[in-house]
């Protein structure tokens, strides 16, 4: 199914963006609005929604973004000092774009998390 959102448009190239990586299975590119001084999000090409819309034969395609973001760390000389991976699902989470994606933050000592607002 074709990815009709914002994330779709970039691994189309109807929109640019700083990509950083990208093979057959995923893309991966710059967030627009930074929230550590590296924000770095990592978009399976294939289209899900939500992570409620995950099958169990599909669990490989959010694997391959964890381990795209840990060596993309090792890479750029940051996976020892260490960084954090975020997935966001519908409002609670606070997703805005809905195509699975996979946050990479790193740069900084992060604070912690989960407070409601
Ligand atoms: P979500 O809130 O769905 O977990 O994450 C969506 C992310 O996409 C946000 O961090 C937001 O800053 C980023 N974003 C929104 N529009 C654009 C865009 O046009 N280009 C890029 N590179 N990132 C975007």
């Amino acid at each position: 199914m074709t990815d009709t959102t914002l994330f779709g448009k970039i691994i189309r190239r109807e929109i640019p963006a700083d990509i950083v990586f990208e093979d057959e299975h995923l893309i991966a590119f710059r967030d627009i609005a930074p929230q550590a001084p590296v924000h770095v999000l990592f978009v399976p090409k294939t289209s899900i929604a939500t992570l409620n819309d995950l099958h169990e034969e599909e669990a490989q395609v959010v694997g391959r973004l964890v381990f795209a973001a840990a060596t993309y760390a090792k890479q750029q000389g940051f996976a020892e000092d260490g960084y954090r991976i975020v997935m966001n699902c519908n409002a609670h989470g606070g997703q805005t774009v809905f195509q699975i994606h996979l946050h990479l933050l790193a740069g900084a000592h992060l604070g912690r998390f989960g407070v409601p607002v």
